[in-house]
């Protein structure tokens, strides 16, 4: 591709706008306010859920269409962790992430130079499409973790709500990686993560995977399992495959073999990713809006998630209590898939849904 950064920012207009389509969707998953959801869809039926179902821990479906039943949640604090906004209610997920999260936590801490990790959000309680924000973080396998390291006291609830969230970029180019804030800890947490044989995605913003690209010294096998997208500037995604036995869970394809710094990567450097949508041609019909998602367009047994009982409070589903204990021994029982599509990760704000990349 031989789009430079001038022609780019000719493309786009100013030098102004480029910089704040790649660092002003700073707020990533977080972002996207869209207009309330309707009583009875997805959104508001999910997103009303306080508490998460009884009994075995299941993925089900795939991660941007689907529900999780037996979550667990992440406890808002440990040793090597602190999770924010904790007014979302999204500490929830798949036993299996928040083993990992943990695990992560602590290895973060000893191998990678960092004081411990912030975590954002993972899922609701029956997982399900939320209320706003992410278009995965569906079934309990997706958590987002932040470019900020965690303070070295424990925050307030009310500190969890306001910390600012940090761009890794800088606001004044185009897709670049700011040096003032990026570090060599933050490189090898990003590498630390993706070691882990579950893992098999983490998005970050295409200016993060290049600088990776073209700084990461160590071991490069797991680098193709960073993913350029959208966002994903003040925190990445970790996603994780499905866990064994989970019959009702549909993974996604694998990654592509090699390191992904090719022309996968390139593409986030032309003007394509970032153009307008096309305006409509004179007297074509104007395009439908998208239908909101109903229960009904997740996998069948997602209704069944909705009605089902509730565990008897959060500290009894909190990873680590007894429920939790259960959820992790128990083998996952079948639940139907009957849906595949959906392969965009969150993305939060996008220009345009052009890229279907991943
Ligand atoms: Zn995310």
């Amino acid at each position: 591709m031989a789009f430079g950064f001038a022609q780019a920012f000719r493309t786009l207009g100013t030098l102004a706008l480029a910089g704040a389509i790649g660092a002003g969707l700073a707020v990533g998953d977080v972002g996207a306010e869209q207009k309330t959801p309707s009583p009875g869809s997805a959104k508001a039926l999910f997103g009303g859920a306080g508490l998460p179902t009884q009994g075995p821990a299941q993925p089900i479906g795939f991660y941007a269409k689907g529900c999780m039943a037996g979550a667990v949640a992440l406890p808002t604090d440990g040793p090597t962790w602190q999770a924010m906004r904790l007014s979302r209610n999204r500490r929830w997920g798949n036993p299996a992430m928040i083993a990992l999260l943990e695990r992560f936590s602590q290895d973060a801490v000893r191998y990678a130079g960092w004081p411990g990790i912030l975590v954002g959000d993972i899922a609701q309680p029956r997982g399900g499409p939320m209320l706003n924000g992410h278009s995965s973080h569906q079934i309990g396998l997706d958590a987002d973790i932040w470019f900020s390291p965690m303070p070295a006291r424990r925050m307030t609830a009310q500190e969890r709500e306001d910390l600012p969230f940090t761009s890794m970029l800088q606001k004044d180019k185009f897709l670049t990686v700011n040096p003032k804030v990026w570090t060599e800890s933050r490189a090898r947490l990003l590498m630390l993560a993706a070691s882990y044989p579950e893992v098999e995605r983490i998005f970050v913003n295409p200016a993060i995977k290049k600088k990776m690209c073209d700084t990461w010294g160590g071991d490069r096998t797991n680098l193709g399992k960073l993913r350029p997208i959208y966002g994903h500037d003040s925190h990445f995604h970790i996603r994780i495959k499905c866990p064994p036995g989970a019959a009702g869970c549909t993974p996604q394809a694998p990654v592509p073999a090699g390191d992904g710094c090719d022309k996968s990567l390139a593409y986030w450097f032309t003007p394509a990713p970032w153009a307008p949508p096309k305006p409509p041609k004179p007297g074509a019909k104007p395009p439908k809006p998208p239908r909101e998602m109903m229960v009904t367009d997740l996998p069948n047994a997602c209704a069944a998630v909705l009605d089902a009982a509730s565990v008897a409070s959060m500290q009894a589903a909190t990873y680590g209590g007894p429920s939790a204990a259960s959820a992790l021994a128990a083998t996952p029982a079948a639940a139907s898939a009957d849906d595949t599509d959906g392969a965009l990760p969150d993305v939060g704000p996008v220009p345009n849904d052009k890229p279907a990349i991943q």
